[in-house]
């Protein structure tokens, strides 16, 4: 594998990742109240390309990955469906872990909960407030007394050094940017009483009807996203560690603030590098539950399609391209899998090595899976055209490449 080379969102460029014997990876899990969509599932089959990649290259990989089960939308699914909303996350969790081995992604060694993340979260929050870089904001309009909220712009200016964090250090954005997407993505920039209109929920108090745990001086509450993220990355992964990972709708406001709240705490980046994935939409729109047009990885699964077909036809897009989910687009990936392996048993001779370097190569310039997908394509032609003799060994080996590499089992 040559030096893995990947777009970095804050850097604003490709950058050189570092080929050290350890590389490490958080990558923002789901909220536990839809199953996998065709959106999570290609952001993390995009993170797994480059698990894989760090492995062929010899690294060791630590993988982290979270799941937010407690949240707001997950309490509100299982409001309106009336379902409990711990049975709802539980049930959730199972299936996505379903999806995603059926889609061969590699498991994270540490897939962390909101809720037993709690008694780790509590104490940084108490000492964001200690350091005068988080506060209360009193009860108004029927919320009531004590949700505490990140200061951004004190904590923008708590050091200046060159890797220190302030606002738009990891999103590039400007500040009326940052307020549409706020509201859009779940921030409340119109609460009053808080400093600033961006300032993100650390701890939210204890509402009747809403779970809520034991906060210490905080008082009974739950956290915010940002901070769970945060709390979790540094708990199980080294600071700074390699790549955080999502989908580009997390570049603002949650990778942002979790910088931030990582910085703060302490005082080195919590990430080198970031990087996000496109997003997915259905035959041209945006794929959302609301339009009724979500494509799921579980129902193509139950009507009896190949995952690795599935897997197939996202591998046709680069990870960082927005895309559609087309019935063509599904059509020619289960055409070229069947190709693939019929192509096995004509193998040609000497022919694996020449792939196999084709594909790290595709792979190592910011993981071009459509590169390495045309590459196996050109070499199950050539093996179907017949004409040179079948070699078991190139075979074996084009087998394991196709199958460490991109996670395509034939
Ligand atoms: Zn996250």
């Amino acid at each position: 594998m040559p030096a893995i080379r990947l777009f970095d969102t804050a850097a604003g460029r490709e950058v050189v990742l570092e080929s050290g014997p350890r590389a490490s990876m958080y990558v923002c899990g789901i909220t536990p109240y839809d199953a996998t969509h065709m959106g999570h599932a290609a952001s993390y089959v995009a993170f797994d390309l480059l698990n894989r990649a760090w492995r062929d290259a010899g690294q060791d990989v630590s993988y982290v990955q979270n799941v937010t089960d407690v949240d707001d939308p997950l309490l509100e699914r299982a409001t309106a469906t009336n379902v409990d909303w711990q049975e709802l996350a539980q049930s959730q969790i199972e299936l996505f872990q379903t999806d995603m081995e059926a889609l061969n992604v590699l498991s994270p060694d540490h897939y962390v909960g909101a809720v037993e993340s709690i008694d780790l979260i509590v104490p940084e929050v108490e000492r964001l407030v200690s350091q005068g870089l988080a506060y209360r904001v009193p009860g108004t309009n029927g919320e009531p007394d004590g949700d505490v909220y990140y200061d951004v712009e004190a904590a923008g200016k708590q050091s200046v050094a060159p890797d220190a964090w302030s606002l738009g250090s990891i999103s590039g954005l400007s500040e009326s940017e940052m307020l549409e997407l706020f509201a859009e993505r779940g921030g409340d920039p119109g609460r009053a009483g808080k400093r600033q209109a961006l300032d993100p929920l650390l701890w939210r108090v204890a509402r009747d009807g809403e779970p809520h745990w034991p906060g210490g001086s905080l008082g009974d509450g739950r956290p915010g996203w940002h901070i769970e993220c945060t709390v979790i990355a540094q708990k199980y992964l080294p600071a700074p560690f390699t790549v955080q990972g999502g989908g580009s709708d997390l570049i603002f406001p949650h990778h942002e603030m979790g910088a931030g709240h990582a910085y703060s705490l302490a005082g080195v980046p919590l990430a080198k590098h970031y990087a996000h994935a496109g997003m997915v939409g259905l035959d041209g729109e945006k794929m959302s539950k609301s339009k009724g047009n979500l494509v799921l990885v579980s129902r193509l699964r139950a009507a009896g399609e190949d995952p690795a077909a599935i897997r197939l036809a996202i591998l046709a897009h680069h990870y960082r391209s927005d895309w559609s989910w087309t019935d063509e687009g599904f059509a020619a990936a289960k055409a070229d899998l069947a190709s693939w392996r019929r192509a096995l048993d004509h193998a040609p001779e000497s022919s694996a090595a020449p792939l196999l370097d084709e594909m790290r190569a595709a792979l190592a310039a910011d993981l071009d899976a459509p590169a390495a997908v045309a590459a196996v394509s050109r070499w199950a032609r050539r093996a179907n055209d017949g004409g040179t003799p079948a070699s078991a060994a190139d075979q074996a080996l084009v087998r394991d490449a196709v199958d460490a590499l991109l996670g395509i089992r034939l």
